[in-house]
């Protein structure tokens, strides 16, 4: 639920605890919650019929999809960029999270514009299944620790594409250098508004990798707008401004370019 007056719901997922009673569970607008309360209010008997058609089907196979452009001198040493491809079926999930799936192509096809040749490798990844289980980031890091892969940071766009304002970052406990160094990168961003590194934290999809000693960065945009779209009908295409899409794509390149160059020994 959103904060909006509105007359759709925002969905999202639930589980019960083993033991609990399945007591049926549904989302409604604020609108509707309202008009309930105030019908509640008046008549304490109250009876109403509602109907729900949702339903768990079976698992199906499915994919992450991974691009990269192969570093020159740390080849081995992957700096990862994504979003997730999955969304709620009941928008188009274009800022949750088809925002994060195209800046992070965008951010290699601005190298690759450039003609830019990045020391390190830089991967983009469109992981799968993030809202309902996480399943693509876990078998992402799953499958980096058994080809004993090293990512060096793992970047993720999922809170939409608004303004740019800054970055979240974490890193390991005991590293925790690798992230004042990324602050320290701050008079370079702040002229095209990125001005907030104060937070920790990543993303879903690049948590699991956290374990394996990666920095762990989450793209940070303007929040006001996000949860009027969040998981509802209206996270449609319309709703992304191209301009802001497109300086949260250069925003990643420009902090991706800043490991590529420097490292974060
Ligand atoms: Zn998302």
């Amino acid at each position: 639920m959103g904060i909006n007056r509105e007359d759709y719901p925002h969905t999202g997922g639930m589980r019960y605890a083993t033991g609990a009673p399945m007591i049926p569970a549904m989302a409604v607008s604020t609108k509707h919650a309202d008009l309930l309360s105030r019908l509640l209010k008046d008549d304490k008997n109250l009876n109403f019929y509602m109907e729900m058609h949702c339903q768990t089907l079976e698992d199906a196979p499915s994919f992450n999809v991974v691009g990269e452009l192969r570093g020159s001198e740390y080849k081995d040493e992957i700096i990862a960029v994504g979003g997730h491809l999955d969304s709620w079926d009941l928008g188009q999930g274009a800022h949750d999270d088809g925002a994060g799936c195209v800046q992070s192509i965008e951010a290699l096809r601005i190298f690759k514009t450039m003609g830019y040749k990045p020391k390190r490798t830089i991967r983009a990844i469109m992981f799968m299944n993030e809202e309902n289980g996480l399943r693509g980031g876990q078998q992402y890091a799953d499958l980096a620790k058994l080809k004993n892969e090293k990512h060096i940071a793992a970047i993720e766009s999922d809170r939409g594409g608004f303004t740019p304002r800054g970055f979240t970052i974490s890193a390991p406990q005991d590293k925790p250098e690798k992230r004042a160094k990324i602050q320290s990168w701050k008079p370079l961003l702040e002229p095209y508004g990125l001005s907030d590194f104060g937070s920790t934290g990543g993303g879903a999809d690049i948590g699991p990798l956290g374990p394996q000693g990666v920095v762990l960065i989450g793209y940070l945009p303007d929040s006001q707008r996000y949860f009027n779209y969040h998981h509802t009908s209206e996270d449609t295409f319309d709703k992304v401004d191209k301009r802001e899409l497109e300086l949260g794509s250069a925003s990643m390149a420009a902090l991706i370019y800043l490991i590529d160059q420097h490292g974060l020994k």
